[in-house]
């Protein structure tokens, strides 16, 4: 059973429609996908008309931006309810951030003399959550940069001209709203932000506490050495392990469906976690597709 538990689309910054990537996800010989877009759930009922279509276990989630000491972090939301009011609150208030920052971005932009409006980003993105990657898309369009990675490298990462912080909601506030919307939490990549200081076996133990159920150790972002001592702080602290591709479509290479993989065992243990999660809040969530 191939399980891969981290993908994106277009309702966010990936460059697949949700059925293109459920069908993608069957050719790629995966059982199980996950839909992960950034702070929305946008995509999920294309995706879940799909699924059967195509024999792919559908897992619904969203890849929630947090902040945490400081530091930005993803966090991997699976199964929770969608209509939780305080969770639609925050989530709204994410997106809020990312709209009122790209004027922001496209601003600094046109003082580096580059002539792109915000309008033409948000037509071309099309989607609830507008991100970097797509002020990226629309200076591929306009021949400015190659592609996505030289538009991050040359002007929308940290340091860059272009980089505008936004909001973020607080990490551990946002663990307790996915359990109280009947979900389970997951920290994705946890060590793959490049600069910033890594939480340690004490950090992630706070976080546990807080209701963390498992940790995004195989990803591109970790290196061999990254991953063994990744595993090794969930053992000790009783998390599950999970294995994605971070998968964009054509948005970031090297992250192609089905590059890193979830184990059986460990799937069904975050399965579990969900459905006790539901139990105890009495909210269901989004029913699985496909099992
Ligand atoms: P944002 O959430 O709008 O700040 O944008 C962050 C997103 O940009 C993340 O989902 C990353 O996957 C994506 N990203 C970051 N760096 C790159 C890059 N060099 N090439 C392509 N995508 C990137
Ligand atoms: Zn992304
Ligand atoms: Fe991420
Ligand atoms: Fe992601």
């Amino acid at each position: 059973m191939r399980i891969d538990l981290h993908a994106h689309t277009r309702a966010s910054d990936g460059t697949q429609t949700p059925a293109e990537l459920v069908r993608a996800a069957a050719e790629a010989g995966l059982d199980v996908l996950a839909i992960t877009d950034h702070d929305t759930a946008d995509g999920w009922m294309e995706a879940r008309l799909t699924a059967p279509e195509v024999g792919i276990e559908l897992v619904c989630g969203m890849e929630i931006s947090t902040r945490h000491q400081g530091r930005g972090a993803h966090l991997l939301a699976y199964l929770p309810d969608p209509t939780y009011p305080p969770l639609v609150e925050e989530l709204d208030q994410i997106l809020a951030g990312r709209n009122s920052r790209l004027p922001a971005m496209v601003a600094r932009l046109r003082e580096e003399g580059i002539d792109i409006e915000a309008d033409e980003v948000r037509r071309q993105a099309g989607a609830a959550a507008t991100g970097r990657p797509h002020v990226a898309d629309t200076l591929v369009a306009m021949g400015v940069v190659r592609d996505r990675t030289e538009a991050f490298a040359r002007y929308l990462n940290p340091g860059r001209p272009a980089y505008a912080d936004r909001h973020a909601a607080d990490l551990t506030e946002m663990i307790g709203l996915v359990s109280e919307a009947g979900g389970v939490s997951v920290l994705a990549h946890p060590w793959g932000r490049h600069g910033q200081e890594r939480p340690d076996e004490a950090t992630l133990a706070g976080l546990v506490a807080a209701g963390l159920v498992g940790l995004e150790v195989d990803h591109q972002d970790h290196d061999a050495g990254a991953r063994e001592r990744l595993r090794a702080i969930a053992a000790n602290l009783g998390l599950v392990v999970t294995g994605s591709s971070d998968h964009h479509g054509a948005g970031k290479v090297g992250h192609e469906l089905g590059c890193n993989t979830t184990a059986p065992e460990e799937y069904h243990r975050l399965l579990e976690l969900a459905a006790a999660a539901a139990a105890r809040s009495g909210r269901a969530g989004p029913p699985m597709v496909g099992r």
